[in-house]
C-alpha cells in the first residue's frame, strides 16, 4: 500500500467519470472508442497518447478494476484478464521463450497444472516440481534455463502455506522471476510482493468477486514485465469485459469487510472441527496446530477462508458427508458468500494416482471448505449433522 489505507484505497480509487459526473462509475460498455482528427489518431496508435482505443487493448471500467488491485497489492502497473487461467497463461505465454524453464510448487491449481504438463511441452517449455514442505530443494532444481520460478500459498486444496520470504531470496539470487498466485489470500490478506514477488496473480472469480457471479482475473508487478503480458494480451485476446470489470471494481470496494467476516467464520469452523471426534486432521493457516502457523502469521493478515480436513474412514466416509450436507453447496467454486464443500479425492483430483494425490496433500477422506457468510452457526450446525 503506497500513499492511503487499503479500504480507503478500495473505495476511492476512481479513474473515470463521465460528463454527468455520477458519483459511482458507470459501465462503459463500448467496443471502441472515437478520435478527433488524424492526428489523434495516429498519436493514440503510436502510444504518444496514452488514451482508450479498443476495447480488447484498455477499457475505462477494465482500467479501474487494474489500478484498485496495484493500490492493494503494492504493484506499480497491471492488467487484466477475462479468467484468472487467462491470466496465468498470458503471464507465462508472454515472458517465455521456447526451450525456457520453470520451476513449480507440485501443489498448484488444477488448470496451471495441466499447462505445465500438456500444453506448455508443446512448445518445449518443461517445468520441474518441489514439494510445498521442501522449500530446500528448489535450487538443486534450477537451471540455466530457468525463468519463472511459481507458488501459489495458501495452497489448494490443502492449505499449506509456502514461505514468501524465502522464495523471494532464492529468486533474487538467482535471477528468476518470482510469479506468485495469490487467489486465496486475496490483496487484502498478503501482499507477495512485499516478500520479493515480481508479478503477483489473482483469480477474480473467487474472494475478489465474493459472490460467485463473474469470472476475472488479473496480473499486477513490474513494469517492464507487464508491459510484455499486456502486448500479449492485446493481441491474443483475452480481454476481460468492462461488465465483469465494473462488477469487479465495486467488489472491491467492500473485500475487506468481507474478507474479515470470512476469515472469522473460517476460524469457527476450523475450531469447531478441531474439537469433533470423527475428524482426525484439521489445516487452517491461523489454527496453532497448523504446520507452517508461523510463516502464515508473519505473511498474511488473517487466515482465510478455506479449511481442509480429514474425516476418519478415508473416501467412502467423505463421500458419505458430503451426500449428508444439507445447508452448504456442493459446487466447484469458492471465496462465494455461500459456504462449498468439496471432496477433492473423488472430484478434482481423481484422475491423479493414490501416490500423486498423496504428493499434492489430498488424503482420501481430504474435504475442502470455503467457508461463507451465512450466520455461523447454521453453517457449523450443518456439519455437525453431516458427520
Ligand atoms: C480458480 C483459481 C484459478 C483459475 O481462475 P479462473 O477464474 O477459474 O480461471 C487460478 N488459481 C487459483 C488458486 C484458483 O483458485
Amino acid at each position: 500500500m503506497n500513499n492511503k489505507n487499503f479500504e480507503t484505497e478500495a473505495i476511492r480509487t476512481q479513474t473515470e467519470r463521465s460528463l454527468f459526473l455520477e458519483h459511482s462509475t458507470p459501465l462503459y460498455l463500448t467496443s471502441s472508442f472515437v478520435f478527433e482528427d488524424a492526428e489523434d489518431m495516429r498519436a493514440s496508435f503510436s502510444e504518444e497518447k496514452q488514451r482508450n482505443i479498443y476495447s480488447r487493448f484498455t477499457n475505462p471500467n477494465t482500467s479501474e478494476f487494474v489500478e484498485k488491485i496495484c493500490k492493494m497489492e503494492g504493484a506499480i502497473a497491471g492488467h487484466a484478464f477475462a479468467t484468472g487461467m487467462s491470466a496465468v497463461f498470458s503471464t507465462f505465454a508472454a515472458l517465455l521463450n521456447t526451450g525456457d524453464h520453470i520451476v513449480s510448487a507440485r501443489s498448484v491449481f488444477g488448470s496451471t497444472h495441466t499447462l505445465f504438463t500438456k500444453f506448455f511441452p508443446k512448445w518445449n517449455i518443461q517445468t520441474s516440481y518441489f514439494n510445498v514442505n521442501d522449500l530446500d530443494a528448489i535450487e538443486d532444481l534450477i537451471q540455466p534455463n530457468t525463468k519463472i520460478l511459481y507458488a501459489e500459498s495458501p495452497t489448494n486444496p490443502a492449505v499449506d502455506i509456502l514461505d514468501l520470504e524465502r522464495l523471494g531470496q532464492i529468486a533474487k539470487q538467482h535471477n528468476i522471476i518470482l510469479v506468485i498466485d495469490n487467489c486465496f489470500a486475496t490483496p487484502y490478506l498478503q501482499n507477495p510482493i512485499d516478500f520479493g514477488a515480481d508479478l503477483v496473480i489473482h483469480s477474480a472469480t473467487k474472494l475478489i468477486d465474493g459472490q460467485g457471479r463473474v469470472l476475472g482475473g488479473v496480473t499486477v508487478g513490474q513494469a517492464d514485465l507487464i508491459r510484455e503480458i499486456y502486448l500479449f494480451s492485446r493481441n491474443t485476446g483475452p480481454a476481460l469485459s468492462p461488465f465483469n470489470a465494473w462488477v469487479l471494481s465495486k467488489s472491491l470496494e467492500t473485500l475487506a469487510v468481507r474478507v474479515d467476516k470470512h476469515c472469522e467464520n473460517a476460524l469457527n469452523v476450523a475450531e469447531f472441527l478441531e474439537a469433533h471426534p470423527k475428524i482426525s486432521m484439521v489445516k487452517y493457516p491461523f489454527l496453532s496446530s497448523h504446520p507452517q502457523y508461523d510463516i502464515a502469521k508473519k505473511q498474511m493478515k488473517l487466515g482465510g477462508n478455506v479449511v481442509a480436513f480429514e474425516i476418519k474412514g478415508g473416501i467412502v466416509a467423505g463421500r458419505q458427508f458430503l451426500d449428508n450436507i444439507q445447508l452448504c453447496s456442493l459446487s466447484a467454486n469458492l471465496g462465494d458468500t455461500r459456504t462449498i464443500v468439496t471432496h477433492p479425492a473423488s472430484t478434482t483430483h481423481a484422475k491423479l494416482t493414490k501416490e500423486e494425490r498423496l504428493e499434492v496433500g489430498v488424503t482420501d477422506g481430504l474435504v475442502r471448505i470455503s467457508v461463507g457468510l451465512e450466520t455461523i452457526e447454521d453453517v457449523i450446525n450443518d456439519l455437525r449433522q453431516a458427520l
